[in-house]
């Protein structure tokens, strides 16, 4: 098997360190490379700690045997335009990242027999909802009004995430006007105000998997960012996800920053109650009085903090209003064909058993029925016009579902790649079931695969630090999206916050939380002339 060569960041040794920096950053995923890159622009020296072979987090790539896939990037919405999702990738990327449009039918829903699609652009997205439910224009109508609503709330969202006390006090009129009562209302409840055909609540919903969670569980702000992200069409980074570090990490450079990989926090040092640095797996200290952690909020207040730190500081309690997403198996597929010469589409599958989302997670979930009850299927080497040059020849294919981190939790102390015979076997009997619901969408598949492997959560646990596998950090319910304490200041003086778990999943989320807490650090006099810079 040949190894993957795909690798940015450099690697850490003390030697390379400098002998001060004004901000360390742990993990190198869009949330801390955006907030790295940001504070570097405003002139701080910035150090990002990344325990993986490779930056970048869930948006790096790799490569083995000839081909090459993603691990956390589908797809990216709001880019098409210039809007302020696609404004602040091209501030940090030096306006490098290319985005590749997918087709026009980004996503498609297998709901049991079923088949409906989501369609890009705001007016073809509402007539193609009509086409396909023509007795619902009232309750479609309804819907995207809500959807403005909430979609006009979520700047407001981000900014209580910020705001001192007597800012909030300042700012509250406003925000209470800019907070529809349906925000934090589950999904299922809202949409079942509008419409009782269940086949369309179901469409609407069909993303689900986008922030892990089915309708009756979601909270409806995070479901109408989701639809909104996506409504004028997906896109994918030209040249791989992995061109997202690429592009950012040159900014943290110019000031004198450094990026480095195999570099594994065991903790944050706390002395007289505040920040004073980080503790290497090494056993290195790198001091450093500014500390942002975008590992996730379990892992800094579980792991990176002593018990009494995190204790003292009341995280201990606080951690118990959430709990971890669900965990996942990933399908890594190669093919000796192009994209091309395979049909394969620019669009997203989602499969489900039938329109009850919920109940289908329910059984899974108990372990009283095996079927999967939903299963993704992305095409990235054809929405990657790219790819071909890097990989003639060949073409990809992902499926992502999901699995309970039990399944695999016996081998959890073993090492990445010699799990022994038992678990390779597992995990090769779920690849080709998984496989299989390839194949039945797509016959003239079946027998091109020429080289798949299956991660499990235990590999997400491995390479991004996920201590149970989990998809998209924190679980995204109506609890967790109304804790205050998911800020970027913390109550330890030093330690600051980033990442999806401080806003929501997504690269776009992560990125706008690395924003926020960039803003938290320097303040609203500093952060002011660069948001202008920014969105100018
Ligand atoms: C299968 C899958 C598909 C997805 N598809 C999409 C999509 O199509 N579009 C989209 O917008 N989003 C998608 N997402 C979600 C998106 O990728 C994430 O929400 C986002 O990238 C998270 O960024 P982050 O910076 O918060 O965390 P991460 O990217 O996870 O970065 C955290 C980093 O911290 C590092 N770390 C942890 N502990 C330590 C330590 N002790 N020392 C040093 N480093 C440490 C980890 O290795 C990791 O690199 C997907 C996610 C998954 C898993």
């Amino acid at each position: 098997m040949k190894a993957s060569t795909l690798r940015i960041g450099y690697r850490y040794r003390p030697e390379r360190l400098a002998k001060k920096y004004d901000a360390v950053v742990i993990g190198s995923g869009m949330g801390g490379l955006t907030t790295a890159a940001l504070l570097s622009d405003l002139g701080w020296k910035v150090c990002v700690l990344e325990q993986h072979y490779t930056a970048g987090g869930y948006t790096h790539s790799y490569e083995r045997n000839g081909y090459e896939w993603d691990v956390g990037v589908h797809y990216i919405g709001d880019v098409g335009a210039q809007t302020r999702t696609r404004k602040m990738f091209d501030y940090l990327s030096n306006g490098k990242i290319d985005w590749a449009p997918m087709d026009a039918e980004y996503d498609r829903f297998y709901i049991g027999e079923k088949v409906f699609n989501a369609k890009a652009g705001k007016e073809e997205f509402r007539l193609n909802l009509i086409r396909q439910f023509p007795n619902e224009e009232k309750a479609i109508d309804h819907y995207l009004k809500l959807l403005n609503k909430a979609g006009n709330a979520i700047p407001a969202y981000g900014m209580k995430r910020i705001f001192s006390f007597w800012q909030y006090v300042a700012m509250w009129p406003y925000l209470f006007l800019k907070s529809p009562r349906c925000l934090f209302r589950n999904t299922y409840d809202v949409l079942s105000e509008l419409t009782d055909d269940q086949d369309l609540i179901a469409v609407l919903c069909g993303q689900w998997g986008d922030m892990g969670l089915p309708p009756k569980q979601s909270t409806f702000i995070v479901h109408a960012m989701i639809v909104r992200h996506y409504l004028h069409g997906g896109y994918y980074p030209i040249g791989g996800s992995w061109k997202i570090s690429e592009s950012i990490i040159p900014k943290i450079q110019a000031t004198g920053g450094d990026v480095f990989t195999y570099a594994r926090v065991e903790q944050v040092s706390v002395e007289n109650g505040k920040v004073v640095g980080v503790e290497m797996a090494d056993g290195h200290r790198i001091e450093c009085e500014c500390v942002i952690s975008s590992a996730g909020v379990g892992n800094t207040f579980k792991h990176l903090l002593s018990a009494d730190v995190a204790g003292n500081a009341g995280y201990k309690q606080k951690l118990k209003s959430v709990e971890p997403s669900s965990a996942y198996l990933g399908v890594y597929i190669g093919l000796q064909s192009t994209a091309e010469e395979l049909g394969l589409p620019k669009t997203n599958f989602w499969i489900y058993p039938d329109s009850d989302y919920d109940g289908a997670v329910e059984r899974f979930s108990a372990g009283e029925d095996d079927q999967f009850p939903v299963i993704y299927i992305s095409f990235p080497s054809a929405k990657d016009p790219d790819y071909i040059n890097r990989h003639p020849g060949t073409a990809t294919i992902e499926i992502v579902a999901p699995a309970p981190y039990q399944w695999f939790e016996k081998w959890r102390d073993e090492t990445w790649g010699k799990r022994g015979e038992d678990y390779d076997t597992l995990k090769n009997q779920l690849g080709e079931r998984l496989i299989e619901h390839l194949y039945e969408k797509l016959p003239t598949l079946r027998g091109k695969v020429d080289y798949y492997e299956v991660s499990t959560p235990l590999s997400t646990n491995w390479f991004g630090g996920y201590q149970e596998g989990e998809l998209y950090g924190l679980s995204h319910t109506p609890k967790r999206m109304q804790q205050k304490w998911l800020r970027p200041k913390t109550d330890i003086p030093g330690l600051w916050l980033t990442g999806q778990d401080i806003l929501t999943c997504g690269v776009t989320g992560a990125m706008m939380a690395g924003f926020l807490t960039t803003a938290s650090i320097v303040g609203m006099r500093k952060i002011a002339p660069l948001s202008k810079r920014i969105y100018s």
